[in-house]
């Protein structure tokens, strides 16, 4: 089908709420995609940190294969083998004892909010509801979610929001501790914001953010959709930062592409939630969490995956830093953890995006003037090489 088509028919049947790129993508493997004619991309995207093990890896297609042939769905009224062994799996490798699946990283904040108020309110005290967040946070696009995502654009036009979020400056302990009051059930962070230009939690930040939580008896939540599952050099980015929270979401890299998100909470807290107080038709399906298995097995097993994701973090951020010496009025900063990296420009980033698509490049823009890079763990140094090079190409040829 000639190119254009595809594009009339989107725009004919599609609701209009994303903007898009010219391109079809229709084939992937490891670090490259291909469009519908032909042309080659590097994927520095990876789905938004979806691809954590890039496109089509082996032994995620071995095991959506065979689980696709043996179950692929059944309801939560019975047990799932593939669920039992991802949660065990996750509660193993992390702070966590016990783990609610559903479908999305949305899904799993809103799991979040509802086992911090019904916790804190029958645990704690009644009248403990509200939940403090950042700004310049995301949390997802439910009515929940953009209540707690600290940002009007997700929010405007969709009013009344939902009662009971506050929102203070992120990396700000101060401004924390004074917005806690008798009502505080949770606070709710990204150890790292992405959305909102890759912004990394001060390394006091989340620990003082702990330390006040256990003072007032208030929930911590962490939004790890992005930042988990290796994204960061570590399986969850709250690693890094000697803390662990109450509770935490995860999504984006979980199935290796598939839509999964689950949310994980300590014991105490999960006796929040009995039968019938929430529930998810898909959620931890049986086909899903196969993948599920395959993608956090393979990133365990192989702790080259982890490895490989520090040695590319340090190689990527070094070619970053020299591109920033060399274009200094273009370049603010160079910033991120791992393999969730971004670079302040002094302009709009979309422009260079587009030009990094016509060089066969994908790459993000978030925040407006942050170039966004969030490829999959397996990217190799030649794969670096390769990008920053046509950046340094388009960055020489701006006005
Ligand atoms: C992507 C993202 C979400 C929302 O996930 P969806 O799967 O799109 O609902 C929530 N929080 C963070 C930090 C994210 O990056």
């Amino acid at each position: 089908m000639e190119v254009k088509k595809f594009f009339d028919e989107s725009s004919r049947y599609i609701m209009n709420t994303y903007t898009r790129y010219p391109v079809v993508l229709r084939k992937g493997r490891g670090m490259k995609v291909w469009s519908s004619d032909g042309k080659e991309y590097l994927d520095f995207v990876g789905g938004v940190a979806v691809n954590i093990l890039g496109h089509c890896h082996p032994r995620v297609v071995v095991a959506i294969q065979k689980q696709a042939q043996r179950l692929i769905h059944v309801s939560n009224y019975y047990y799932i083998e593939p669920q039992i062994k991802l949660a065990k799996l996750l509660v193993e490798h992390s702070f966590a004892d016990k783990v609610f699946f559903c479908n999305s990283g949305a899904e799993a904040i809103e799991a979040a909010i509802k086992l911090a108020r019904k916790y804190a309110k029958e645990q704690v005290h009644p009248n403990r509801f509200e939940i403090i967040a950042a700004k310049n946070s995301f949390h997802g696009r439910t009515l929940a979610a953009i209540t707690a995502s600290g940002q009007e654009k997700f929010q405007k036009g969709f009013e009344p929001l939902v009662p009971g979020f506050t929102h203070v400056p992120f990396n700000d302990i101060q401004a924390m501790r004074e917005a806690i009051t008798e009502e505080t059930c949770a606070i709710l962070l990204e150890p790292i914001q992405g959305e909102g230009g890759v912004r990394v939690a001060d390394p006091n930040y989340l620990k003082e953010v702990r330390d006040l939580c256990n003072e007032q008896n208030i929930l911590l939540i962490l939004d790890e959709v992005q930042t988990g599952m290796g994204r960061t050099g570590k399986l969850f980015a709250h690693e890094h930062f000697g803390i662990t929270p109450d509770i935490m979401a995860i999504a984006k890299g979980l199935g290796g592409g598939v839509p999964i998100g689950a949310m994980l909470a300590t014991d105490k807290v999960a006796s929040g939630f009995q039968p019938g107080n929430h529930a998810s038709t898909f959620g931890g399906n049986p086909l899903v969490c196969a993948a599920g298995v395959a993608t956090l097995e393979t990133i365990l097993e192989d702790g080259f995956i982890l490895d490989q994701c520090n040695r590319m973090s340090a190689y990527f951020i070094g070619r970053l830093e020299l591109l920033r010496t060399k274009f200094p009025a273009l370049v603010k900063e160079v910033r991120g953890r791992g393999l969730l990296l971004g670079m302040e420009l002094t302009t709009e980033g979309d422009p260079i995006v587009r030009a990094c698509i016509e060089k066969g490049f994908l790459i993000n823009c978030a925040a407006g003037t942050v170039l966004r890079f969030i490829p999959p763990l397996i990217v190799q140094r030649k794969d670096i090489d390769q990008l920053v090079d046509a950046l340094h190409g388009i960055f020489s040829k701006l006005p």
